[in-house]
């Protein structure tokens, strides 16, 4: 298979278990983001496809290839890591270059490709200025062109948005998929920010405790996560303890649900509604009741919060949509199938 392949990957510090048995496929020019809280091991995954720390455990392949212990420096890769900064003496050009001149590429093809880069990462007219002179957006695009002087088989960056500002952050990320997409490189992205991981990635990687949750498209992941731990961790949501009855109707807080049903075998589950998909009606038209706490109106978006039965929901609406509420108010909520996920307990 063209791309990267991960088979059981695992890696081993001492007696403690940071990456576990971890299988991944990455078809060539895809987007993958590897998303998940602090200590999860995505970076320990990410440095053993670099070939940075050798797995202790399990094999990676190129293109077919084994590369698990072949070094990072013959593994034709592009790294953005925060660790690998720019060489503040020399201009962007020379950075820029860098990669090509220790290849011993000629000063030619040097000055060609990065003029080609230096139009990509919009910076024509950068090459002859100091690093040091620009501001921090324009220094990690100096820092992607280097990355991508050698046409490399795999781009692997690590938190490469993360010193930057909320909006220039959001505006980088945009760009960053655009240069991916216009060259067609694999591309693998660590991140602690579920947003730039839904804006950039074909497939999203939710890990947790050094294994993959889940690994499937943006959309996918939001609407239909694995488990309650992915339910949770991407976006918002409200999570509800559902069980089954005698006659298999599902039972939330006390209140059977007219058509949702546990999966076949299940007593027991979770039910994840998120928010956008939670609609307050009068009492007597919701599968469940119960009384508004309080109404936090962001300007582009209302969220509602109301309790059941001691569960705290919350609904968010647009400002055209605004529920006629107040807080104290008896409130009903809808909740219909579709909009119900029921997941393993
Ligand atoms: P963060 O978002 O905080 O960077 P992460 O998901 O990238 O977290 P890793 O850096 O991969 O997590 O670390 C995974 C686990 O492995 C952590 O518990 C970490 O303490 C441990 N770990 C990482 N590197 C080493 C090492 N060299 N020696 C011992 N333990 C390590």
């Amino acid at each position: 298979m063209s791309g990267l392949a991960l088979q059981n990957v695992v890696k081993e510090f001492g007696t403690f278990r940071a990456v576990n048995n971890v299988d991944l496929t990455v078809p060539h020019g895809t987007f993958v983001c590897m998303l998940g809280p602090s200590g999860c091991g995505k970076t320990t995954l990410l440095r053993m496809i670099a070939g940075l720390d050798l797995p202790t455990g399990g094999a990676i392949r190129l293109d077919g290839e084994d590369i698990t212990q072949v070094p990072t420096h013959k593994r034709n890769l592009g790294m953005v890591f925060q660790s690998l900064a720019l060489f503040p003496h020399l201009t962007v050009g020379e950075n820029i270059a860098y990669p090509l001149r220790i290849r011993g590429a000629a000063k030619e093809d040097q000055k060609k490709r990065v003029d080609e880069l230096l139009a990509m990462i919009h910076l024509t007219g950068y090459a002859d200025r100091p690093v040091a002179k620009l501001s921090g957006g324009q220094r990690q695009r100096v820092a992607i062109a280097r990355a991508l002087s050698i046409s490399p088989k795999l781009f692997l960056l690590d938190e490469p948005l993360s010193a930057l500002d909320a909006k220039l952050r959001e505006a980088m990320q945009v760009e960053l998929r655009q240069l991916q997409q216009k060259l067609g490189i694999t591309t693998i992205v660590v991140t602690h920010d579920q947003r730039e991981a839904m804006t950039m990635a074909d497939t999203v990687v939710v890990m947790s405790g050094g294994e993959i949750r889940q690994a499937a498209s943006p959309i996918e992941i939001y609407r239909r996560p694995a488990d309650s731990f992915v339910a949770d961790f991407i976006g918002q949501t409200n999570l509800l303890d559902v069980a089954g009855d005698s006659s298999g109707r599902a039972v939330v807080l006390g209140q059977a649900i007219p058509g949702l049903e546990l999966p076949a075998g299940a007593a027991k589950g979770t039910l994840s509604v998120r928010p956008e998909d939670v609609h307050l009606t009068a009492p007597s038209a919701g599968a469940l009741t119960g009384k508004v706490t309080f109404v936090r109106d962001l300007g582009g978006t209302i969220e509602t919060f109301v309790d059941v039965a001691g569960h705290q929901i919350v609904a968010v609406s647009t400002p055209r949509e605004r529920p006629e509420v107040t807080v104290g108010q008896e409130v009903g909520i809808a909740l219909t199938p579709d909009v119900c996920v029921v997941l393993k307990k």
